[in-house]
């Protein structure tokens, strides 16, 4: 008789708690509201909930599981680039619609959609600016504009920006997030794949560094051509990184996939990526090679350096 009793009071203690989680304490109720307004961030890894103002001052990694959240253009120009030296180049050149596309709406009427809401002419930003007061070309790709996707505005903004870092020879930064070419421009996007590294291969010529910096995710069009053709190539902790798809792999090998394929990790084990660098020690990462890869002043010509060590050699003996 008691132990029924006992029972009862506990399943209705059970009920009790049951019922407050499904309506939700007015505290959690709070708390959803805030994440709503942006106040407040939730991990999407670890559920950790953080003042959106902390996590920014974090550059958007979480403090708790180091997560990297996505980040927009503009934000990754304000990480990288000293404060009022960015240049944008070509901001007016228009996206268009050559094949008059249509998949579900109109491509221009998608175009113009995007374009109104996020405020983006195209899915890249290019300029000229400064990191720790080093001179470099800066490109940084955006995943909001239709999935980061490489049309002929991507294409040709880059392509201008190389062109631009050759002449007054500075290296080359490109920050990439792409879903893969854009295929409401059909064989035009895939051209831009040869222009851009066309482009790149007379920025190489000219004894310039190039470090393109993978994040999440980077596929597709963008992943075989420029993601790939870095000097020295940083991609962001657990970003994914191949060319066609997980499934799509799976369905043509016949094969169960590892967990960790087309991560970070797995390619700079098999020797695709140089190396993995939190978002929050990019910045100081890439003024550090960019400043190792400064040609020699001119006031100290390579001759006269050799003549010294030839010099300190001879004394030697
Ligand atoms: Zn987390």
């Amino acid at each position: 008789m008691a132990n029924n009793e006992e029972s009862r009071g506990l399943k209705s203690l059970f009920d009790w708690f049951a019922n407050r989680r499904k309506s939700g304490s007015p505290n959690s109720e709070r708390q959803e509201r805030e994440i709503a307004d942006g106040l407040w961030h939730k991990c999407p890894k670890c559920g950790v909930l953080s003042y959106t103002k902390d996590l920014k001052a974090n550059q958007m990694v979480c403090g708790d599981c180091g997560h990297h959240n996505r980040v927009d253009s503009d934000e990754r120009i304000r990480q990288l680039i000293d404060a009022n030296t960015w240049n944008p180049l070509d901001e007016n050149l228009r996206p268009t619609d050559p094949l008059q596309f249509r998949d579900r709406k109109p491509y221009s009427d998608r175009l113009k959609e995007t374009q109104e809401k996020l405020g983006l002419v195209d899915a890249v930003k290019t300029g000229l600016g400064q990191i720790n007061t080093l001179p470099i070309a800066l490109g940084v790709m955006d995943f909001r504009f239709m999935g980061g996707s490489m049309g002929s505005v991507v294409g040709e903004k880059l392509t201008r920006m190389i062109e631009q870092a050759t002449q007054r020879r500075y290296p080359v930064v490109i920050i990439c997030t792409s879903g893969g070419a854009r295929m409401q421009e059909g064989m035009l996007s895939l051209m831009q794949m040869a222009k851009i590294s066309a482009a790149l291969q007379r920025h190489r010529d000219s004894k310039l560094l190039y470090i393109p910096v993978l994040t999440n995710p980077t596929t597709g069009g963008v992943t075989a051509s420029f993601a790939m053709l870095g000097d020295l190539i940083i991609a962001e902790p657990k970003a994914t990184i191949g060319f066609a798809g997980r499934r799509v792999i799976e369905q043509t090998l016949r094969e169960k996939l590892p967990e960790d394929f087309q991560t970070a990790e797995d390619l700079l084990k098999h020797g695709f990526v140089d190396d993995i660098v939190s978002r929050t020690q990019l910045k100081a990462t890439l003024a550090q090679l960019i400043a190792l890869h400064q040609p020699l002043p001119t006031t100290t010509p390579n001759m006269v350096l050799w003549e010294t060590m030839k010099l300190s050699s001879a004394t030697v003996e």
